[in-house]
This record gives structure tokens, C-alpha cells and sequence, in this order.
């Protein structure tokens, strides 16, 4: 039911191409984010799964039905925005229960509209039907601001805030729920809690969300799937896991953590392994690719430092000569800054209490496995 699938997305703005053919399965239940720079369609994207924008072409899908023609209030979505787009002169209590009169209203007849139509007019708590009052309080109890129930928003802080616009999407009961970077208006720290609340209830409730946002972290610790986006297409799809260790391309190395990106050609393939040779390195990797001129891509941990004639015996594999440009402790690990022929690669080495730390300018051997 609450599934999506978009296929084939387009979207022109006066010959802005801000989406091209982008296609999402997005399964019941899950947590799948929109990870990408600026600019690249997320909210685009969002705003035609919404109905707030018609597509150029393409299809979008919400369960079994195509919603291309359908307004946006019978998508059974429900949005949450990075503004929040609270009504400030109404209490808490009011934002929540809000959409429910608008939603009872459209769907009851007119005798049975009259007395919500009072109601709407001397809008405060108690004066509303039990139901409504119940179900508000209850998603405001859910979202922890059953205590501020009747405080305008103006009032709360922005994690409030957040939360009643989370609380007044929730009412609703939607199949699927849009969220577009709401957590950019909050700082760190608030950040950090609120992804905790949003995917607790996320799981509690196993509501199909689709989550956008610019920030690599939330989307990696957060979500189930993530899409990466750029210049209006999606690019890769995968699990966080995915996306880290078997990123497409050196663009996505980079956008979801810190990478060392070797440019080199495919020599020959020899016991199980591809050797890439490049400008200061031979390198053997289980990986496969059909192309000849390859980008090797390797994360900062995967690098191991050694001084000179220290490799024990099991590490001979992929030796790479360096000078270390700068050694930085941070910790649990050391970061290194490595200098191999015109590459700087970055090394990310645990931290072993008694170990000398590498210095700058002394010479360094580095070992990849060729697994990873
Ligand atoms: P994101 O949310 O990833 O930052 P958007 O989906 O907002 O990106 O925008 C994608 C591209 O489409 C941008 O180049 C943007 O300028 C353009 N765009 C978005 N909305 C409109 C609009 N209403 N009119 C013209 N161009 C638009
Ligand atoms: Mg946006």
C-alpha cells in the first residue's frame, strides 16, 4: 500500500533540466533517503511524488496507483518541510488537529459538516470532537509535547517545532511520508537527537518515508536505501554499507566520506586479481571491471602505515612508497597526509597507546588489501 515507485522522471522548468529520468522503487516500510548537493532535484523530485508538481514525463506510483493525475490531498502523503510551515497564531494542540477538521470536513456531508464548522470557528481544546481530541493528544504524547499542547509555536524552540510538524504529518495517518531536510534548521546537537526520534517512530509506526537531505551522515546513519543524486539524476542506489564500500563512482566516494582516488590502467588480470598500474603504485584488487583506464578508489582506513621494513610477512601485498606530509592525532586514530608521486592520500591508522606516531617528512610504506 504504501509502496512508490517513480519511473522515468522528468521534470523542465524553461529549459532548467531539474530531473532526468529518475526511477525509484521504494519498498513498503521503508526508510530511503535523497542524499545530494544543492541544487541536484531533491525537492523536485519530492514535490512531483507530493502532487505539487506535474512531471514533464515519467510516471509516479503510490502503492498499486498511479497518482499522476491525482491532487495532491488524495495521495496519502504526508510532508514535512524544512521551514516546519506551522501556523504560528495557533497553539500546538490547533497545528495537529488542524489538517483532521480540514480532512473530516471534505469527507463528510454537509449536515455533518455544521457543528465541525463551529467548532473550526472557537477552535480550543475540549471544543473539540473526542475523537479528534484523542488521536491529536495521542500522536502529541507519541512526539513528547503532550505538555505543551496548547502553547502557540511561536512559543517553542525549533526541535518543538520540528516535532509538531513531524506530529501534524503523523495525524494523518499517511502511507507515505515526505520529509525534505527537516533537520537543517536545527543545531548539531538537536540534529543528532531528532534522527533518533524520527527513525524510532518511523520503525514504531513502519510507515514507507522518503527522507531528503545534503548531509551524508544523516542519510548513512538514518536510512535503509539511499539514492545519490546529482545534477538531477540518481546516480546509485544501495544500503549505507553499499554506497561506502562499493561506491559507482569517485563523485560518490567523495559524497558519502573521505576517499583516495587513484587513476590507473588495468595491466592484466593474475590469480583471481585485477593489476592497475598508475604513477607511483602496481595494484592488485579482487574487484572486476570491464574498462581498461579505471579509477581506484580506496577509504582512509583501509590504508595501513608502516616505517620502512617493518611489513609483517601477511601485508606484502599492494606496497606503495610515501612521505608523510602531515601526521594529525586525533584520538582513537591518527590521520595521516601521505605524498605518493602526485597524489596526497589519506590514511586513517588506529591509535596504539606506546606507538611512535609517523613525522613529517619521514618515509612510509603503505599496504592496501586488495579486498578492499
Ligand atoms: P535540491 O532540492 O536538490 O536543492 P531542487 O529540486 O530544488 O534541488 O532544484 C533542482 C533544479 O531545478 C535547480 O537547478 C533549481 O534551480 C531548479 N528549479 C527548482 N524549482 C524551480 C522552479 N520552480 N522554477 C525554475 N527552476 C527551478
Ligand atoms: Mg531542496
Amino acid at each position: 500500500m504504501g509502496s512508490v515507485k517513480v519511473s522515468q522522471l522528468t521534470k523542465e522548468f524553461s529549459g532548467v533540466h531539474a530531473l532526468k529520468n529518475v526511477n525509484l522503487d521504494i519498498q513498503e516500510g521503508e526508510f530511503f533517503a535523497l542524499l545530494g548537493p544543492s541544487g541536484c532535484g531533491k525537492t523536485t523530485t519530492m514535490r512531483c511524488i507530493a502532487g505539487f508538481e506535474q512531471p514533464t514525463s515519467g510516471t509516479i506510483q503510490i502503492g498499486e496507483a498511479k497518482v499522476n493525475h491525482i491532487p495532491p490531498n488524495k495521495r496519502n502523503c504526508g510532508m514535512v518541510f524544512q521551514s516546519y510551515a506551522l501556523f504560528p497564531h495557533m497553539n500546538v494542540f490547533e497545528n495537529v488537529a488542524y489538517s483532521l477538521n480540514i480532512k473530516q470536513l471534505n469527507s463528510s456531508n454537509i449536515a455533518a459538516k455544521l457543528p465541525i464548522y463551529l467548532r473550526l470557528l472557537n477552535r480550543k481544546l475540549g471544543k473539540y470532537p473526542k475523537p479528534i481530541e484523542q488521536k491529536v493528544m495521542e500522536i502529541l504524547e507519541y512526539v513528547e509535547l503532550d505538555k505543551h499542547a496548547t502553547r502557540l509555536t511561536s512559543e517553542l524552540s525549533g526541535g518543538q517545532q520540528q516535532r509538531v510538524a513531524l506530529a501534524r504529518a503523523l495525524v494523518m495517518e499517511p502511507a507515505v511520508l515526505l520529509m525534505d531536510e527537516p533537520l537543517s534548521n536545527l543545531d548539531q546537537k538537536l540534529r543528532h537527537s531528532m534522527r533518533n526520534t524520527i527513525r524510532r517512530i518511523q520503525q514504531d509506526l513502519g510507515i514507507t518515508t522518503i527522507f531528503v537531505t545534503h548531509d551524508q551522515e544523516e542519510a548513512m546513519s538514518m536510512a535503509d536505501r539511499v539514492a545519490v543524486m546529482d545534477s538531477g539524476e540518481v546516480k546509485q542506489i544501495g544500503t549505507p554499507i553499499e554506497l561506502y564500500s562499493r561506491p559507482s563512482t569517485p563523485f560518490i566516494a567523495n559524497f558519502v566520506g573521505t576517499s583516495n582516488v587513484l587513476k590507473g590502467t588495468v595491466v592484466g588480470q593474475e590469480n583471481g586479481y585485477s593489476v592497475v598500474k598508475g604513477h607511483g603504485f602496481l595494484i592488485k584488487s579482487t574487484n572486476h571491471v570491464e574498462q581498461k583506464e579505471v579509477n581506484v578508489i580506496v577509504r582512509p582506513e583501509n590504508i595501513k602505515a608502516f616505517k620502512p621494513g617493518t611489513i609483517s610477512s601477511d601485508e606484502l601485498t599492494n606496497i606503495i612508497e610515501g612521505t608523510v606530509l602531515v601526521s594529525t592525532y586525533l584520538g582513537s586514530i591518527v590521520r595521516y597526509d601521505i605524498k605518493v608521486e602526485e597524489y596526497q592520500l589519506v590514511v586513517d591508522t588506529t591509535f596504539v597507546p606506546g606507538e611512535s606516531i609517523l613525522t613529517e617528512g619521514e618515509k612510509v610504506q603503505l599496504t592496501i588489501d586488495p579486498e578492499r
